[in-house]
């Protein structure tokens, strides 16, 4: 420790393990999770020539004209290519692939469009969701029916439904929930809960067959009476409302859903604060702030990846503007000023790669996917055929004492520095990631001047959906404090941060 000219304590240096995830990786990572990633980013990219990219201008100009619109099409194409059971584990009925490589496959498709990168990457913000509760006779209830929907040809997405009309930020980050003006309601009854209220901007919510819901027993205390419950459509009280007609990201719906009297069964809970009561010594409150920050560790490393990928789309136009096009008798891109914009964006691209890798390894260590790639457990999962999943395995799923099991792992001995690491490095990469795909749209433009403009020069479009990802999973001021919250304010006593 030294003393700073203002005279506070700041540590010296940061922890190895902070700022190393990635060297740790090399020792403790499973080589197949290599040849895995390699595989699935090949099918993102045939999926981004034939279906992506040769749809994605037209479906943004339709749903300009019929906002309402729903692109069932693309989501059956994307059913049938396999994008909504990939990640799911094989124990599961999935096909495995490890989860870090999602962020790839989404860096792929939101090259070609981020609307349609979202229809695949929010199904997996509801799997993670579903994840993060350790329930895991619901995991395998609920997967399953999406694996279902693979083989019948009838998509079974899930959604996260958390944002409600008063209240955004407050509800996804972990210190400001108390004071979260919620009005979901879930009430105890009998055999379930009763719920009454309204979520808005659910991404998919109009596509989606369940909903991970997020209410509250007591709107005055949030913090400690959060509920998740998985709705399923047509459950009694349970509607669609409006779709908003919002500037971008034109493909994914973000929906209201409506609950009235909405009778959630038991069964359908995933975790609530009597669920938790037994985890982390009673401390309900901390146990719910766990699951969002599971949540958000892995969802926030998406939405890097969809900023890396919008920011490699605009890269990719302005590349291919500038080798076709002359200015003053030479090829634009034989002008330097435009090598050193072409440069600057690839720098762009390729450094927001690395945070949402670096996050990926964070949470392969430490956080949300430690135990799937744990080797030997990987390897298991991995080559175990089949029929002994479905005999051996299965029916251990459903016992109280394996969803015992994973929340004690999970809860109980997820050591505070661990959750700091994935957590930090996920807002780190979120906001550093999305700003560089702003960022490059705007140089597209810059490169192409009016050619740029037009609607069907792409990298319009590109900008409009860009500006989205800096606005969900946490506002980038917000990440900006999470990140400040988890990686710098430990190392400085006396920092407080999201203060009353
Ligand atoms: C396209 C899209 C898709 C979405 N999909 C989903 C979904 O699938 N599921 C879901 O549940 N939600 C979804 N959302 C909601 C999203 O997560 C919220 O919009 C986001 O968390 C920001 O909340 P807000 O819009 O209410 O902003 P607000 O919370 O109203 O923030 C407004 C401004 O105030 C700042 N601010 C707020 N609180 C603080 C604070 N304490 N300290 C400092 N500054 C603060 C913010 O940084 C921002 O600049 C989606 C949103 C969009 C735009």
């Amino acid at each position: 420790m030294r003393k700073s000219g203002r005279g506070s304590l700041i540590g010296e240096y940061p922890a190895f393990d902070d700022i190393y995830c990635g060297l740790r990786a090399l020792r403790r990572m499973p080589k197949a999770v290599i040849g895995e990633t390699e595989k699935a980013v090949e099918l993102a990219r045939r999926f981004n020539r034939e279906v992506v990219r040769p749809r994605a201008l037209e479906l943004d100009l339709r749903k300009q004209k019929d906002p309402d619109y729903l692109p069932w099409d693309l989501v059956r194409e994307a059913n049938r290519w396999g994008f909504y059971t990939m990640f799911i584990p094989r124990i599961f009925g999935g096909k495995g692939v490890n989860f870090p490589a999602l962020s790839c496959v989404l860096e792929e498709l939101a090259s070609g469009c981020t609307g349609i990168a979202n229809l695949v990457g929010v199904h997996y913000l509801g799997v993670a969701t579903l994840c993060a509760s350790w329930n895991i006779r619901l995991m395998n209830r609920v997967m399953r029916d999406t694996v279902a929907g693979y083989r019948s040809g009838e998509p079974c997405l899930i959604s996260l439904a958390v944002t409600e009309p008063d209240a955004g930020t407050d509800v996804e980050e972990v210190e400001l929930v108390r004071k979260a003006r919620v009005s979901c309601h879930a009430r105890r009854v009998k055999g379930g809960y009763v719920v009454n209220g309204r979520k808005i901007f659910i991404s998919n919510g109009h596509l989606s067959t369940w909903h991970m819901l997020i209410a509250y027993e007591d709107l005055k205390r949030p913090q400690s009476t959060t509920v998740m419950l998985a709705v399923r459509n047509g459950t009694p009280g349970f509607s669609f409302g409006r779709q908003e007609h919002k500037m971008g990201q034109k493909a994914c719906p973000a929906s209201e859903l409506i609950f009235e009297d909405c009778f959630v069964p038991d069964e359908n809970v995933c975790v609530s604060a009597e669920q938790s009561a037994g985890l982390l010594g009673g401390a309900v409150e901390d146990a719910i702030m766990q699951v969002i920050d599971y949540v958000v560790s892995g969802s926030r490393a998406g939405v890097g990846a969809f900023g890396t990928g919008v920011a490699r789309g605009a890269f990719e136009e302005a590349l291919h503007y500038a080798a076709s096009t002359e200015v003053e008798g030479k090829p634009l891109i034989n002008h330097e000023w435009a090598q050193c914009l072409l440069a600057e964006m690839y720098k762009n691209v390729a450094v927001s790669r690395l945070t949402y890798m670096e996050t990926n390894y964070a949470n392969s260590l430490y956080g949300m996917f430690k135990v799937l790639n744990y080797r030997p457990v990987f390897y298991l999962f991995k080559y175990l055929p089949r029929p002994v999943i479905d005999r051996v395995i299965r029916p251990l799923l459903d016992l109280d004492a394996v969803t015992r099991l994973f929340r004690k792992i999970y809860f109980d001995w997820q050591p505070p520095p661990f959750t700091r690491r994935t957590s930090g490095w996920a807002s780190l990469s979120k906001f550093a990631a999305t700003d560089a795909g702003v960022r490059n749209c705007q140089l597209a433009l810059e490169l192409m001047g009016r050619a740029g403009l037009r609607h069907d020069g792409g990298v319009e479009k590109h900008l409009r959906d860009s500006k989205l990802l800096q606005i969900y999973e946490g506002t980038n001021q917000l990440n900006r404090l999470n990140l400040f919250k988890c990686l710098i304010a430990p190392s400085v006593p006396g920092a407080v941060v999201f203060d009353e």
